[in-house]
């Protein structure tokens, strides 16, 4: 409270501009927002949907979701704001060219130019360099656009759509943070340096140390960080704008003097900060009522709105008000009821008399005085209305581009977060003055380990419907067949199945078993067959309709993601299978698959008609391994399982006698150190990738039977990939004993071999590959799955 009343007479702010969570400065951040005061923002271009995921098998749009939280739990610990443009991470970029193929740059340029119009920063910094030093593409294409964006903000002329919302900008200067990491050093004694190392005795931490409990919130990138203190410089470069010789926030005033009229209440925060009473700051409220109504009455601004914003705020806060609006259930289902229970308490004996509370339509009004230390109790029943939307992050609400996301409603473009479902405004009049505070309405549990929670209230339809498998392959008919699993969320709900799903291209008949439920209790899954016969690939959809009257039909799946250290996370997708008729043959059936960092290749093996058995550090010491075909290692298993060490001379064994063991992608540095050895002969693991999807593959030894038993790999088999090629290559192996078959690049780059090393050893076979099979076998690839089938039957070892 007492920081944030000192804040109130400083009018600074900070955008802090890259491309992804974890690129930004948390002690930078900490020291500007909780030091200097400033109002602090991040702007990360993408929710970092592209990368690796250290605690889970999440990708793609759920691991955005998942750093969308991480880096909002971070600003909460430094004090920052965040913000997002629409672009995604579509993985890892060698240069801003090829990103720029990807996002839309003008796109995305708008969307910096929006937040920079509103957020209004006096100083733009960005952590990397326009010229290449920042390594990933992504990296150097935030800093292109950052400095564009500085002058296309201030320019009439640029995205004037926006002018009927947001006012022109003009910055002082962009700075680029130059660093020291990764033997990488851009810092110079002759570029401008603060010390940012110092102590807030408030706080009672160093901003090194609070920049590290922020950067520890990066969970799923493995951002564990230790505490820093003492004097520590972060340097700095302009790249728009002059100079600074003696502050970054040079030629920026500062102080009220930038609003008309603004000087008197100057004095008036000096007053509150000096009478400021640490066991009594509802002392302190009949000032900031004051000072709401001092500032109130300037002309309107930025300033003017984000001071009101920090008045109120702490208006709540000194006066120790409670204001809590809560549900016992994580949903709110359509077409069904919530209840909202209200709790409010005066904890500090406030003047504070409660008029009016209003959720959605419930609108009700009181006249009553908030006892000092009284509860105040009371619940209310709300009916979920059909149209009610469903809780869905605004970016995920229509289909996305490769390398964007569609955002219909312009307004929304930078918001961090997905909208609250409900929100309860609750109006309480302080020493004479009518304030409206803003809850969102909170599912709100006691976890028996974690304690209470409050979690989001999510809106969902009645019914939800779920694929086991989102692709379904078939080697030899025409006939798909899988389990569509309904869960009602709704007691009595009566789902008749539709025989044609929406959208469908064809009207092709989908048979359903049984295809009439009534649902006697909520929270029931109830699984129904399907069958689809099919001449093609395609996609089929599925619905339900509601016998309610009102033929409402039903067609959405939910995924939620649960971990300890985010928020509950959910999103809607239309429930949908991909059928897809290869040409597949395979050799061998049984499987062993030892489960690493996470990934689904077990069931797509299963579809392809192999017995996969997931080998756990029990399986492997209890068992033989000599009735597997193959044995496959998931991503990183050398990475995560520190026992696999125990089992190198086993699985040697069993390669040495005829087995075929095949290790996909390991990564080899200091958040991932192999912790065992892989290989009969010498290889190391690079950090050498192939990130064009579409790079050619150039085949080194026609003849090999990788490439021929038992499907002929054709060009063809190269097609239709996603993301990338390989990651993590093979480098520096023993040339006598290892074959490679493919060699590639990016362009520009230089042909490498490491993507798939083979050996054979004794009787077996041993294959390393950083093809990303993870990825293209989930997503149907024809030729990644015939290309893992040769893998599997390179020692052919059984006839079945
Ligand atoms: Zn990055």
């Amino acid at each position: 409270m007492y920081l944030a009343i000192r804040k109130l007479n400083v009018l600074g702010s900070v955008l802090y501009v890259a491309a992804h969570p974890d690129d930004e400065n948390t002690r930078l951040i900490a020291y500007l927002s909780k030091d200097r005061l400033y109002r602090t923002g991040y702007l990360s271009l993408t929710r970092g949907d592209g990368g690796q995921n250290l605690i889970g098998d999440d990708q793609g749009i759920d691991l955005g979701l998942i750093r969308t939280q991480e880096l909002l739990a971070a600003r909460r610990v430094d004090g920052g704001e965040q913000f997002f443009s629409r672009a995604f991470d579509f993985g890892f970029s060698k240069t801003p060219e090829e990103t720029f193929t990807k996002w839309d740059r003008e796109k995305i340029l708008s969307d910096v130019v929006w937040v920079i119009r509103k957020f209004q920063p006096d100083v733009i910094i960005t952590r990397f360099p326009t010229t290449g030093e920042g390594g990933h593409g992504h990296h150097t294409a935030s800093a292109i656009l950052a400095n564009e964006a500085y002058t296309a903000a201030a320019d009439p002329k640029r995205f004037p759509e926006q002018l009927k919302h947001v006012a022109v900008w003009q910055a002082k200067r962009v700075l680029w943070n130059t660093f020291n990491f990764g033997g990488n050093n851009t810092t110079a004694n002759d570029q401008f340096k603060i010390d940012v190392g110092g102590y807030n005795p408030l706080l009672g931490k160093s901003y090194g140390e609070i920049a590290a409990i922020s950067r520890s919130n990066h969970k799923s990138q493995g951002f564990g960080s230790a505490g820093s203190r003492g004097e520590s410089f972060e340097f700095f470069r302009a790249t728009k704008g002059d100079q600074p010789t003696t502050d970054l926030m040079e030629g920026a005033d500062l102080t009220w003097k930038r609003v008309p009229g603004g000087e008197a209440i100057s004095k008036m925060a000096d007053n509150i900060a000096a009478s400021f009473d640490l066991l009594h700051p509802e002392s302190s409220v009949a000032g900031l009522v004051n000072l709401y109504k001092a500032i109130n009455s300037l002309p309107d601004g930025y300033w003017k709105k984000q001071k009101l914003l920090e008045v109120h705020q702490l208006i709540a806060q000194c006066s120790g008000l409670f204001l809590d609006a809560t549900t016992t259930d994580q949903f709110a289902v359509q077409t069904d009821s919530v209840r909202i229970n209200f709790s409010f308490n005066n904890r500090l004996g406030t003047d504070a008399v409660l008029q009016k509370v209003v959720v959605d339509k419930f609108d009700s009004t009181f006249s009553k005085t908030l006892e000092k230390n009284k509860n105040l109790n009371f619940s209310k029943t709300f009916y979920v209305p059909a149209d009610k939307p469903i809780t869905q992050p605004y970016w995920l609400a229509i289909k996305m581009e490769e390398g964007y996301f569609n955002v219909p409603d312009v307004l929304a473009i930078g918001q961090p977060d997905v909208d609250p479902s409900y929100q309860a405004l609750i109006q309480v009049k302080i020493f004479g003055e009518s304030f409206t505070f803003v809850r969102s309405v909170k599912y709100k549990l006691t976890d028996p380990v974690r304690g209470e929670l409050y979690e989001p209230l999510v809106v969902v339809p009645p019914v939800l419907l779920a694929t086991d498998e989102n692709h379904i392959i078939s080697k030899d008919n025409n006939n798909f067949s899988g389990t569509l699993n309904l869960t009602s969320k709704k007691k009595g709900f009566n789902a008749i199945l539709k025989d044609v799903g929406r959208e469908q291209a064809d009207q092709v008949k989908i048979k359903y078993a049984p295809d009439n439920i009534l649902f006697d209790d909520k929270d029931k899954t109830i699984p129904v067959n399907y069958e689809v016969q099919a001449n093609k690939d395609n996609n089929y959809f599925f619905a339900v309709d509601a016998n309610n009257g009102r033929k409402d039909v039903f067609h959405l799946g939910m995924k939620e993601i649960r971990y300890d250290h985010v928020p509950y996370i959910n999103y809607f997708t239309v429930a949908t299978v991909n059928n897809q008729k290869l040409d597949l043959k395979i050799y061998g059936k049984k499987i062993g698959y030892i489960v690493g960092a996470g990934d689904k290749v077990p069931e797509a093996l299963e579809q392809m008609g192999y017995e996969v058995t997931l080998l756990t550090e029990k399986e492997m010491s209890k068992n033989g391994l000599d009735k597997y075909d193959a044995i496959i290692t998931g991503v990183r298993a050398y990475n995560t399982n520190a026992w696999m060490n125990k089992y190198y001379d086993k699985l040697m064994k069993y390669v040495y006698e005829g087995g075929n063991l095949i290790v996909q992608y390991n990564t080899s540095n200091q958040i991932g150190p192999v912790r065992a050895k892989i290989s009969p002969y010498n290889f190391d693991i690079s950090r050498t990738r192939v990130t064009d999807e579409n790079a050619a593959m150039n085949i080194l030894k026609p003849e090999h039977p990788v490439l021929n038993f038992p499907n002929k790999i054709v060009p063809d088999d190269f097609k239709g990939w996603i993301q990338e090629r390989s990651i993590y290559h093979a480098t520096n192996w023993d040339k006598e004993k290892f074959e490679t078959i493919f060699s590639s690049n990016d362009a520009g780059e230089k042909a490498d071999e490491g993507s798939l090393l083979i050996a054979k050893h004794g009787k077996g076979f041993f294959t390393y590959t950083g093809i990303v099979f993870f990825r293209e076998l989930p997503a149907g690839v024809p030729g990644a799955y015939r290309l893992m089938a040769n893998l599997i039957a390179l020692n052919r070892k059984k006839a079945f």
